[in-house]
């Protein structure tokens, strides 16, 4: 069983206090390997390496287009190492190989060429005289020195995201993935070292978010702050990254709506519904969490779908018949089995699912059949708090008033879609649904040229698209006078002397 280390300054190093952490696969229970559990003294050591290079300009010097040669390697590497990563992906994070295979990597792969490409094309005002004495000009900077810490859904994925954008832009980073799903973040490391990142300015340390995290966020010597994870961890990151009033970039949770109206193609809707409900075993921020179907289609599109829920492949994720794997955790389980019993408690009711399936050689995974849950109760937990599970929730609309107006009565706004055949119709909801993305008739893509943004407490900024770089930057104003004298005519008004 492979022991991995911290990386730190271009050094591969253990915990000062030698302390080590399990991970696991969530498909057997079984631990897979062992990651470091970093001390105050390493999370220094690594804030240290950040700050150090970003400070000595050996990297955020480099003109764009050295770097993005730098972020191209790195992309090269990822392809021909692809077979190693998409394994370990799979082991530690209990997706299906055919999901990782077929999209998380290659997917990133191009997340990494995008932005490798686009920090050679930052913008800013045209420079010019906009008071007749001067030209303004303006400078896109890097912020410094960035703590970046990611969630367990999509391990390698989030931190090309967050990541990234930053050290393309000429930041140095200290990453922190999160315990449960660490392993493909460290490989990754070892690709950035190869490809010639100079030291300190990609850091990789392991460990608990509750020590680890808190004291990067608390850091001075850290300018921002770039989270991916739970809306509640990411108001405690506010909170602490207030006391230095760093810069905090938060990509939060979701619960997104899919509507679905009397004129939409049915089988379409339904076909999508299955994948966006249960993509990445149903911890997705995307996920379709609350379908809203119209009431003349409403028995239709249920009875379609429990049939096609049925037909989802639960298994070893390394099967590539397999449609769906385990949830990542023991907790997360009770989680969302929680959620189901709630949802039940608080009027629904189960139409199928919810229960711990046996899947020969894997009886100690964390197994959970999808559940189709039908509630009339708008308040209700299961339609308004993220579960991240696959629990599809279903309810009845009347009217696009009524949908709308339900579909935006959350705390959260991420993704939303909207089906129907009628182009007046689609283009009204996508004005009105207060969410950062709105499909129409489709759910879940989001091409590394767009952004993936939220409204409200589904967090700020944005990954993906030219946006994910701008966020990394300062905008600094720089202004030459242009007229030589010794006084200009406005001083007056300030100063005559
Ligand atoms: P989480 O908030 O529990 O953990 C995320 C990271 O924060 C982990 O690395 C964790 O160790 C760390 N952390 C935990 N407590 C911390 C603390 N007190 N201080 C600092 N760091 C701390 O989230 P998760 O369970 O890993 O991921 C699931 C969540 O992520 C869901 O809410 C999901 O919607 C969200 N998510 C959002 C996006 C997006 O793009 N908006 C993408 C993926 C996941």
């Amino acid at each position: 069983m492979e022991t991995y280390k911290l990386y730190i300054n271009g050094e591969w190093v253990n915990s000062s206090t030698g302390k080590l952490l399990d991970v696991k696969n969530p498909s057997t229970d079984e631990v897979i390997a062992k990651v470091q559990s970093a001390s105050e003294a390493d999370v220094e050591m690594a804030v240290d390496a950040a700050r150090d290079s970003f400070d000595s300009g050996v990297w955020s010097r480099l003109p764009p287009g050295d770097r993005s040669n730098i972020l191209l390697k790195i992309a090269d590497l990822l392809e021909k190492n692809q077979k190693e990563f998409i394994k370990l992906e799979t082991e530690n994070s209990g997706k299906s190989v055919k999901q990782v295979s077929g999209y998380d990597i290659p997917y990133t792969i191009d997340n990494i060429r995008f932005i490798a490409g686009a920090c050679r094309t930052l913008e800013g005002k045209a420079m010019a005289e906009y008071v007749a004495d001067g030209t303004s000009a303006i400078r896109r900077e890097p912020i410094g020195a960035v703590g970046v810490i990611t969630p367990w859904n999509y391990p390698l994925m989030m931190v090309i995201w967050r990541a990234f954008p930053a050290i393309a832009t000429g930041n140095s980073v200290v990453v922190k993935p999160a315990s449960y799903t660490p392993l493909t973040t460290l490989k990754l490391a070892e690709l950035v070292e190869n490809a010639g990142v100079p030291a300190g300015v990609f850091n990789v340390i392991t460990g608990p978010g509750s020590s680890v995290g808190e004291q990067m966020a608390r850091s001075n010597k850290l300018d921002m702050i770039a989270f991916t994870g739970s809306t509640e961890v990411g108001k405690r990151l506010s909170d602490l990254g207030s006391s230095t009033l760093k810069k905090v970039s938060l990509e939060l949770g979701g619960k997104a709506p899919f509507i679905v109206f009397e004129d939409a193609n049915i089988d379409a809707a339904v076909e999508s519904a299955i994948v966006g409900g249960m993509v990445n075993n149903g911890q997705d921020c995307a996920n379709s969490t609350r379908y809203y179907i119209q009431e003349k289609v409403f028995d239709r599109f249920v009875q379609r779908l429990k049939e096609r829920i049925r037909q989802i492949k639960i298994g070893d994720p390394e099967n590539p018949d397999t449609d769906m794997g385990p949830l990542i955790s023991e907790a997360q389980r009770t989680r969302v089995e929680g959620y189901i019993k709630k949802g039940i408690e608080e009027g629904g009711r189960l139409i199928s699912g919810g229960d711990r399936p046996k899947i020969n050689g894997h009886e100690h995974g964390y197994y959970i059949d999808p559940a189709l849950i039908y509630t009339e109760n708008e308040s209700s937990a299961i339609v308004k708090e993220e579960i991240f599970g696959p629990v599809f929730t279903i309810l009845k609309f009347r009217d696009y008033d009524d949908v709308i107006r339900r579909s935006n009565d959350v705390t959260y706004g991420l993704g939303s879609s909207v089906w129907t055949s009628d182009i007046t119709t689609a283009m009204r909801a996508t004005r009105d649904l207060r969410f950062g993305t709105v499909w129409v008739n489709e759910h879940v893509v989001v091409p590394s040229e767009m952004p993936w943004a939220g409204y409200k407490q589904s967090g700020h900024g944005a990954s993906l698209s030219p946006y994910s770089l701008e966020e990394f930057t300062y905008i600094k104003h720089v202004y030459f006078d242009i007229t030589g004298k010794v006084r200009k005519d406005w001083y007056d008004q300030i100063f005559k002397g």
